[in-house]
């Protein structure tokens, strides 16, 4: 996700250059896989006073695994960034530049006045992921007896699938026979 933004850079505040994005990206449960997510979308510079105002519209399908019943499906979303970067050169002098202060030291432009996203982009990924990645919502999960997937198949135990977060409380029942 590099954009040469050096000719913008030398343009008056407001003008603006848009790119198509389609990037490979990690998936979130498998990062060492690049190849599984793709990220598809528009990007709109704008040259700012200080700087550039960075804004995309970014269409984002990974592949994760359900959290219930380990099957892998793809996940979609769609990312709205928002971004401002500064040069560290001055494009008409070619002398350092320091960013203004409410930059934090968030800068993505080079020395050669090339433009990276994928910082940005991994962020945002990072802030979408789910806390519980679910391949649907009413996923039925795995038996806890023998590893059935409940969504597919009727197992024969009678057992019915535990949510894990009561699992703690029905062994305290096990253990504690209400008395008769
Ligand atoms: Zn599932
Ligand atoms: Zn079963």
């Amino acid at each position: 996700m590099l954009y040469n933004v050096s000719q913008l850079l030398m343009e008056p505040t407001g003008s603006t250059r848009r790119f198509q994005l389609d990037e490979p990206v990690p998936s979130a449960t498998a990062p060492e896989n690049p190849a599984t997510g793709r990220a598809t979308g528009n990007v709109r510079i704008l040259r700012t006073h200080h700087g550039l105002l960075v804004n995309a519209t970014v269409n984002v399908q990974v592949q994760d695994t359900c959290a219930r019943c380990l099957v892998p499906y793809d996940r979609r979303s769609t990312l709205a960034l928002e971004e401002e970067c500064y040069p560290t050169v001055d494009p008409a002098t070619g002398r350092n530049m320091s960013p203004p202060d409410e930059a934090e030291g968030v800068v993505h432009i080079d020395t050669r006045q090339m433009l990276d996203l994928s910082d940005v982009l991994r962020q945002y990924l990072l802030t979408d992921q789910p806390l519980k990645t679910l391949c649907r919502r009413d996923c039925r999960g795995l038996c806890q007896e023998c590893g059935a997937d409940l969504n597919t198949e009727k197992c024969k135990c009678d057992a019915p699938a535990i949510d894990p977060r009561w699992g703690a409380l029905a062994a305290l029942k096990t253990e504690n026979p209400a008395p008769p």
